[in-house]
């Protein structure tokens, strides 16, 4: 079984942060920080439902205009994330236009800041020219976004500011063996699905599921009888934070296990005083982070260009670190990597 997942850093490796993941066979993406993306062919962006920012220094949110243009006219809801203060941001960018003449339009950016404890909720609807709406709270325990398909946890950092960090996981395959239901003597029908909620949802062994009329069987026999479980993919990413120990072991805890780590990487480590500075990582520490996280693969990105003609220096320190070999300028191609 292959992985739904589909990432790819929009500016590569050197331009603003803009990680979209597309999901195969859904029709559906979600971004994950929104730099500048104008270089990005509407077709792209079309299929993306929710954004997830880390936080609104201008590399990672100048992109909200473009996606706003592309939305407006749309029958869509665009879900967007991000730490407290983000709705303020949004209210700010939308107040810079006139929107007299969006009454019959169907767009509507639903807002979710996430708190410590808490996800506060607000709607700005196009037809209500962008009028700011509370439209409720939540208990926060990590988990900001959960469907069928996947779900996106999210952990605050130190930048000077939060910068939020998020996790994509997908969630367990479970697709039925061939043959197998002709040998229970089963036919295909709507308690697949009533079995795999169940299994999902964490029920017990002895659950009965109803197969035909009059027919029960225990979740757990139709389980071993029946399917095939995968675990999903999870793909980790980390912007704009310092190297602290209480940023590390949020950041360990969130990426743990990742098949997929994107991982700023902005300065050398020749330059930690800068980067401390500046509360960014280098590329040594984004490699100890992931070597500590245990993740399958580090792609490190957010260049800074002061590195300009040396950015292979960057990404070799990091896998360096994280490997703990020397890598060959051949292996070094993380633009664009590819779960499988
Ligand atoms: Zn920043
Ligand atoms: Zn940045």
């Amino acid at each position: 079984m292959k992985t739904t997942f589909r990432p790819r850093l929009l500016n590569g490796q050197t331009g603003d942060p803009a990680l979209l993941l597309s999901m195969r066979w859904q029709g559906r993406s979600i971004l994950i920080d929104l730099g500048r993306i104008d270089r990005t062919p509407a077709a792209v962006l079309l299929p993306i439902e929710a954004v997830f920012v880390s936080h609104a220094h201008m590399d990672h949110f100048m992109g909200f205009d473009q996606l706003l243009r592309l939305f407006l006219a749309r029958d869509a809801v665009l879900r967007l994330y991000g730490p407290v203060g983000i709705a303020d941001c949004v209210a700010g960018k939308l107040a810079g236009y006139t929107w007299n003449l969006t009454d019959t339009y169907q767009f509507a950016i639903e807002v979710t800041e996430i708190g410590e404890r808490e996800l506060l909720r607000w709607s700005f609807a196009a037809a209500d020219r962008f009028t700011r709406r509370s439209t409720g709270s939540a208990p926060h325990d990590g988990t900001v976004f959960a469907d069928r398909v996947f779900t996106v946890e999210a952990a605050p950092l130190d930048h000077k500011i939060v910068s939020m960090a998020y996790a994509v996981t997908e969630r367990t395959h479970l697709n039925v063996r061939a043959g197998a239901l002709e040998a229970l003597g089963a036919r295909p029908g709507p308690w697949l699905n009533a079995l795999k909620s169940a299994i999902r949802a964490g029920a017990a062994a002895e659950t009965p599921i109803e197969i035909a009329p009059g027919d029960r069987r225990t979740l757990a026999e139709l389980r071993e009888a029946l399917l095939i479980e995968t675990a999903g993919q999870k793909v980790a990413y980390v912007v704009d934070t310092l190297f602290s120990p209480a940023n590390a072991a949020r950041i360990v805890r969130l990426a743990r296990g990742a098949d997929l780590f994107y991982c700023e990487s902005p300065f050398l480590d020749e330059d930690i005083d800068q980067a401390t500075r500046r509360y960014h990582l280098t590329a040594r520490q984004a490699g100890a982070l992931a070597r500590a996280a245990g993740v399958q693969r580090l792609a490190v990105f957010h260049f800074s260009p002061r590195y300009e003609g040396r950015y292979a220096d960057l990404a070799a320190e990091a896998q360096e670190e994280f490997t703990g070999h020397r890598m060959r300028y051949g292996e070094l191609d993380e633009r664009s990597p590819q779960l499988s």
